[in-house]
This record gives C-alpha cells, sequence and structure tokens, in this order.
C-alpha cells in the first residue's frame, strides 16, 4: 500500500512540474507556499491529509462494511472513508479567541462575559457544522469550561471551589451551565446538531426530470433556511398554487394565506411557500382580502397585502455540491 502510495506521490509530483511548465509559458506560476504534494490517505514522510479553509481532510482505512462505494454504471467499493474535521490550527485559534475575550472581562459582570462569548461560539460551530466535529464541539466546550473556572477562581481567591461553582453554574435540565443571575446563559459548543451534507447521488442531474429528488435534497439542506426547509419538506417540494416541483434556481416567496392586514398571523398553518412568478399572478388577481364570505364588507378596509410580507428567501440555496 505505501509502495502505492510513494508511486502516486511521484506520477503527481511530475504532472506538478508539467503544470508549472505550461503555467511558465502564460506567465504565470503556482505559489509555493500554496502548492503542496500530501497522500491523504498514507502517511508519508510524516504527512497525510491537507488543511483547506480551516478543515482537515483526510481518509482512513476502513473494513468492507462501511466503505462507501464509486458512482458510475460500475461501482467499486472504496476501501477508506473520507473525514473532514476542523483543523488543528482552526481549534487552536478559536481556542485563543475564546482566552482572548475571557481576559478582556476579569472584571466584568458575568452576563457581559457571557454575551461576548456566546456570538463567537454559535458563529464557530455552524461554520463546521457539516463535518465531523461532534468531537471538537466537547474539546472546545471542556477548554471553555477549565478557562471559565480559572477566570472564576481569580475572582474569588479565597473562597472554595464548591463557592464559586453554585455562583455562577446552575443546573439547566441536568447540565452544569454557566449561568449569570439576569438568567443569560453560556451557549455550550455541543449543542449545535451536526447536519452532515449530502452528496449529489452519483449519476443525478438537475435536467434528469427527477423533481422530487432535487427538491426533498433542496428541504434538507444545511444553508437552507430552516423554515423554508421546513415548508419545502411539509409542501412535498411543489409549489402551493401551481402544484409543480421548485427547483433550486427558483424565486420562493413565504405567503400569508389571510394576508397580516386581515389578522392572519405567522403560525404554519397560515403560511405558503409559492413561487414568486405564482405570487406576482395571483397578486395580480386579487390583492386583498376585502369579501372574504361576509356580507357586509363596509367595515373591511380594501388593503393590498403588506409588501414586505413577501420576499424572496432562497437566495441562498444553491444547487449541487
Ligand atoms: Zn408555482
Amino acid at each position: 500500500m505505501r509502495d502505492r502510495a510513494t508511486q502516486a506521490l511521484v506520477k503527481l509530483a511530475a504532472c506538478h512540474q508539467r503544470i508549472t511548465t505550461w503555467l511558465r509559458d502564460l506567465g504565470l506560476e503556482l505559489k509555493p507556499s500554496k502548492t503542496r504534494i500530501t497522500h491523504t490517505l498514507t502517511p508519508t514522510d510524516g504527512n497525510v491529509g491537507f488543511d483547506f479553509l480551516g478543515f482537515h481532510v483526510r481518509q482512513f482505512p476502513v473494513g468492507k462494511t462501511h466503505a462507501g462505494k464509486t458512482g458510475g454504471r460500475h461501482p467499486t467499493r472504496l476501501r477508506f472513508t473520507t473525514l473532514i474535521t476542523p483543523s488543528k490550527a482552526a481549534l487552536q485559534r478559536h481556542q485563543d479567541a475564546l482566552a482572548r475575550i475571557i481576559d478582556r472581562h476579569t472584571a466584568a459582570p458575568q452576563a457581559a462575559l457571557i454575551q461576548h462569548l456566546n456570538p463567537v461560539i454559535r458563529g464557530w460551530t455552524n461554520y463546521y457544522a457539516t463535518v465531523t466535529s461532534s468531537h471538537a464541539f466537547s474539546v472546545m466546550g471542556h477548554h471553555v469550561y477549565l478557562t471559565l473556572r480559572a477566570w472564576a477562581q481569580r475572582r474569588h481567591p479565597h473562597k472554595s471551589r464548591g463557592w464559586i461553582a453554585e455562583r455562577y453554574w446552575h443546573l439547566s435540565r441536568g447540565i452544569w451551565t454557566f449561568e449569570a443571575p439576569e438568567g443569560l446563559r453560556l451557549y455550550q459548543h455541543s449543542r449545535t446538531p451536526i447536519r452532515r451534507h449530502v452528496k449529489v447521488q452519483g449519476a443525478k442531474s438537475p435536467y434528469d426530470g427527477d423533481g422530487s429528488y432535487w427538491t426533498i435534497r433542496m428541504g434538507r439542506h444545511p444553508n437552507a433556511p430552516p423554515r423554508v426547509a421546513a415548508m419545502v419538506r411539509r409542501q412535498k417540494g411543489r409549489c402551493a398554487l401551481c402544484g409543480l416541483y421548485f427547483r433550486s434556481e427558483d424565486l420562493l416567496e413565504v405567503e400569508h394565506l389571510l394576508p397580516r392586514s386581515c389578522g392572519g398571523d405567522h403560525s404554519h398553518r397560515n403560511l405558503q411557500l409559492i413561487h414568486r412568478h405564482c405570487h406576482d399572478v395571483k397578486t395580480a388577481q386579487d390583492g386583498s382580502c376585502a369579501g372574504q364570505g361576509a356580507e357586509d364588507n363596509s367595515q373591511i378596509a380594501e388593503e393590498p397585502d403588506d409588501a414586505k410580507v413577501s420576499r424572496p428567501v432562497l437566495k441562498t440555496i444553491r444547487s449541487g455540491d
């Protein structure tokens, strides 16, 4: 296996040489600090895998039952699995950032400290929520606990550990939580759920006419706004007006069945997800709630629907990988 890995690296080195020559003719060159040849499965010269944008990408050998398959018409079984985790450097950066915030709040009230820590922890865990991060999250959570314990002990050098714990930590649903007297709680790393990115199936294409596959995928996409994703699932991927499948490039809108101006609320029973073009057609046809079954509608003002209620919501959804 190691021999095969070495051979592969030698081949890649040859490719590197040819690319370099080819680029030179165009007046370009590869940046040495950003170019590295590495094996992702077999350690070679003490190196394995690579870091990219704060992620560490590496493969591990696995048995038959855990291995995936290649795509295509004649799939073969892979003998490894790919794990993407937060990189060591990224863990260190996050740890330093949290330590700096805690240091800056040595004498500040507990609530102020929590207020500054929470958005940093939330943002960081969201960034890593689509890869293999649970272990990193629990390690970071423990590290935050140790740093906060030191922070509390520095504030009360003459008090017992028990006294300090009782003052700054409280039991919340069976878990010890760093919580201010005002009720503000520290956001824990492990509270961010891992939502694995689902790869597009081997032979699938957005042009294959399998609308349900693509819209169901859209409803599970980690980047889809949660409310829209839930509505896509509830409506089985179809527009509530025209009944056609949503496609990833469609502009979608959330519409109130009973307009806000007529007392409609934001509950999911009063909301439906529709194509923007279907919405435009509908507003051109009615656009008011007056006369809905009422004999005497003199008291219902004829107001057009609130324009702010409908807005494009699916801009963040991208198709494919
Ligand atoms: Zn439609």
